[in-house]
């Protein structure tokens, strides 16, 4: 049996900007090429057999390793991180609301929230977080002094934006302990996870994480343009990572406004905060990190440009094959 993984990533929203619903009318396209992908790898007769199964028409469909999947998701960005019994979440977008209806049965639950920055698509879901509702639950939220701030003037009972927003203020939530500030450059021991900041170029900032434990360690860096390519100051902090989750919204063309996005109008990109996929690459590969999970993706995006999307990113210079580098998707579980 293989050893306990030093960590367990699951990407439960990966999805940039803002939350992409999949419209009906996308959904006879996906469906053919998940019944044209499962045809070819298990047959007709294996597909057959399966209609009217639930569990084997997913056994069916599930996404295989060096494969492009059917469905990337349309939840903006959460990360789940466990790391032994301990429990990391980077970021509360709406995909933490899958993670809380899996969480929902669990009582007593220890964990740490980071939050990269405050931006809506990474904040929106913290209040339907249900385990902060849970008194035997005891949870942390952690980020840049400047977000913890504006989340007070948002949650707190007698706040000047309190109930602007939503109803929900952080008196009715027994199980957040309280919120901690870390800055960019700081690092902090849980356990034996050590966590480590590094600050974005996005706008109003962001902050990149990095864990390590047993000689393993994952980077999270989302909300980033890059001033430079490769980012060595990014490479640097990401030096020899086994796992980089990337920010990488665009193409190149249209991040220099060559293109639009879709059947959109060219406009350029340049300072948004976000970087080209093409540029992602080189910073990995200086960072000599071993997997490269590229996310935020565009929402004007569908399943079908995502998956073609996927297949550039695979065939992009890869240093030799050493770097195994590919879009990220909702439900992807990554043991490192
Ligand atoms: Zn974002
Ligand atoms: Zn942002």
């Amino acid at each position: 049996m293989d050893p306990a993984p030093a960590f367990r990533v699951t990407y439960w929203g990966v999805t940039g900007s803002y939350p992409r619903p999949q419209p009906a009318a996308e959904l006879a396209t996906s469906l053919a090429h998940l019944l044209g992908a499962a045809t070819e790898h298990h047959g007709q007769e294996a597909i057959s057999a399966a209609l009217g199964d639930t569990a084997g028409l997913e056994q069916l469909f599930a996404a295989r390793d060096g494969e492009s999947p059917c469905f990337f998701g349309g939840d903006t960005t959460c990360i789940q991180i466990t790391a032994g019994d301990q429990l990391f979440i980077v970021d509360a977008g709406t995909g933490l609301r899958l993670l809380s209806q899996q969480l929902a049965r669990t009582t007593g639950l220890r964990g740490n929230i980071f939050l990269t920055h405050a931006h809506f698509d990474h904040l929106c879901a913290l209040p339907f977080f249900e385990p902060l509702y849970d008194p035997t639950a005891r949870f942390l939220v952690r980020g840049a002094q400047r977000v913890l701030a504006a989340m007070e003037r948002i949650g707190l009972p007698n706040s000047d934006l309190s109930g602007t927003f939503l109803p929900q203020t952080v008196d009715q939530m027994p199980g957040l302990m309280g919120c901690a500030a870390i800055e960019a450059g700081e690092s902090l021991r849980c356990a034996d996870v050590t966590v480590s900041t590094f600050a974005l170029n996005h706008p109003g900032g962001s902050l990149a994480y990095r864990f390590d434990r047993a000689g393993k360690s994952i980077v999270i860096a989302t909300d980033h343009e890059q001033a430079e390519t490769p980012d060595s100051a990014l490479a640097k902090f990401a030096q020899g990572a086994d796992l980089l989750y990337m920010d990488a919204q665009y193409l190149q063309r249209e991040y220099a406004g060559e293109t639009g996005i879709g059947d959109e109008a060219p406009q350029a990109r340049i300072g948004w905060g976000h970087t080209p996929i093409e540029a992602c690459l080189p910073t990995a590969i200086a960072a000599g990190v071993k997997r490269l999970d590229l996310g935020h993706h565009e929402p004007r995006r569908s399943d079908a440009m995502l998956r073609e999307l996927d297949g550039y990113a695979r065939q992009l210079p890869n240093a030799g094959g050493s770097l195994r580098a590919g879009l990220a998707y909702q439900g992807l579980t990554v043991n490192v």
